[in-house]
């Protein structure tokens, strides 16, 4: 058991380390920083708030790098994506140092703070418990770090049922949060019955932007899509995240996604107004600049999207889709955990892998006695062995693993 232990510990590391240095297998040859001037990226504009930006923004949950960061920005991407739980707050912290005399219309950031507590993702709701005065307490913290006296754009996270985006005490929160000037725009993040989160965001009036998993993955594309066009209708802007849906089909990490494949498969939709895919190295963030000169998917690019024949191909991502909850006779939160899964091994994210699996409340035991699994997952996950696999992250847990609270 130890020695099990030790070798998921020491993989996981390796993972993550190799996460760190380079997230997503990219190329060794990045691109050389150019000359912006001659730079020609594709802008969309983010929906109401009528700002045009780069259809990539940085996804800033894989690096502690400022100087990556200050780079990211000298190149002109313009929205960091950030939240109160990355690095425990001090993601934030980075970025608000990193930012200190830049022209404040030059960037923008995207942030966002929530008791996870308060979040019952069986449900797709929020628990009766959960107080707006908390998620206010919670915004100041992140403008504290921030050290800015707004931020441009704060996240409700977790929406998933059209009751959660509605919860009244937190909907009356983000607009008290607006009002009093300390974010310009209101977004909702949402992993989870996705299409109904979006309209439920569109039908409040209150919010600005939606953020969403979107990627070729999905097996719900045609109900995403018809919810999109919804959103554009009424002119919601739309951040997409997981585009690179695991970045891995191996638990090895030996068969890479095509990252160029994948943002530019995301970007094919215009009502995807820029994707935020973490960026860790200068090589990801070189990639994700070439792509935004070119965002044509060619055929061999569409070819990498195939999924590899055999067991691999149901690949390291779950869609969040909660088909697998009422299967399991414990009623086990597998959704949380199969995304601790992706964060371990697929992102090699440790930080969020600690933090999902916290959230999932894991009873280590669980599928211990279980012979077989009465499991069928949608994407074809060998939901018994992963769950078996990932409990064990929680023994090698830091004591001093926490969020800001
Ligand atoms: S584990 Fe499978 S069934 Fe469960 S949420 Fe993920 S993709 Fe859906
Ligand atoms: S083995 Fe499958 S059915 Fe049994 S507890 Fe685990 S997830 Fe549930």
């Amino acid at each position: 058991m130890q020695n099990r232990r030790k070798f998921l510990k020491n993989s996981l590391i390796t993972a993550a380390g190799a996460g760190l240095a380079a997230n997503v297998a990219y190329g060794s040859n990045p691109r050389l920083p150019g000359n912006r001037q001659e730079r020609n990226f594709v802008y969309r504009t983010l929906g109401r708030t009528g700002i045009r930006i780069p259809v990539i923004s940085m996804g800033l949950d894989s690096t502690k790098d400022p100087n990556l960061i200050r780079q990211a920005l000298d190149e002109n991407i313009m929205l960091l994506v950030t939240h109160e739980t990355y690095y425990g707050g001090n993601s934030e912290r980075i970025i608000g140092e990193v930012v200190k005399g830049r022209d404040r219309d030059s960037y923008m950031i995207m942030t966002g703070a929530l008791d996870v507590n308060t979040v019952d993702e069986e449900k797709g709701l929020y628990r009766s418990e959960a107080s707006g005065e908390d998620l206010l307490r919670r915004a100041e913290g992140c403008l504290q770090r921030l050290q800015l006296d707004y931020i441009d754009i704060f996240i409700l996270s977790y929406a998933a049922r059209r009751e959660s985006v509605f919860f009244e005490p937190y909907l009356k929160a983000m607009e008290t949060l607006k009002k009093q000037g300390k974010t310009r725009f209101l977004a909702i993040a949402t992993h989870s019955f996705q299409p109904e989160a979006i309209r439920a965001a569109v039908d409040t009036g209150i919010y600005d932007i939606a953020m969403t998993a979107y990627n070729f993955r999905m097996d719900n594309l045609q109900e995403m899509d018809e919810a999109l066009k919804y959103a554009e209708a009424a002119d919601l802007g739309i951040i997409g995240m997981k585009a690179l849906a695991g970045v891995y089909w191996d638990q090895e990490r030996t068969l890479p996604i095509n990252p160029a494949a994948a943002i530019k498969w995301v970007l094919e939709n215009e009502n995807i107004h820029t994707v935020c895919p973490a960026c860790s190295s200068y090589e990801q963030l070189y990639l994700d600049i070439g792509i935004m000169e070119n965002l044509k998917l060619n055929e061999k690019e569409k070819h990498d999207l195939l999924p590899p024949q055999g067991e691999l191909s149901s690949g390291l991502y779950c869609q969040q889709c909660g088909r697998c909850i009422a299967q399991c006779p414990k009623r086990i939160n597998i959704p949380a955990i199969m995304r601790s899964y992706m964060y371990a091994y697929g992102y090699g994210n440790l930080d969020h892998a600690y933090r999902t699996l916290c959230s999932a409340r894991l009873d280590p035991t669980a599928c211990r006695n279980c012979t077989s699994c009465s499991v069928n997952c949608a994407m074809g996950f060998d939901v018994r062995t992963k769950i078996l696999d990932i409990a064990r992250l929680q023994d090698d847990m830091p004591d001093d693993f926490m969020v800001p609270g």
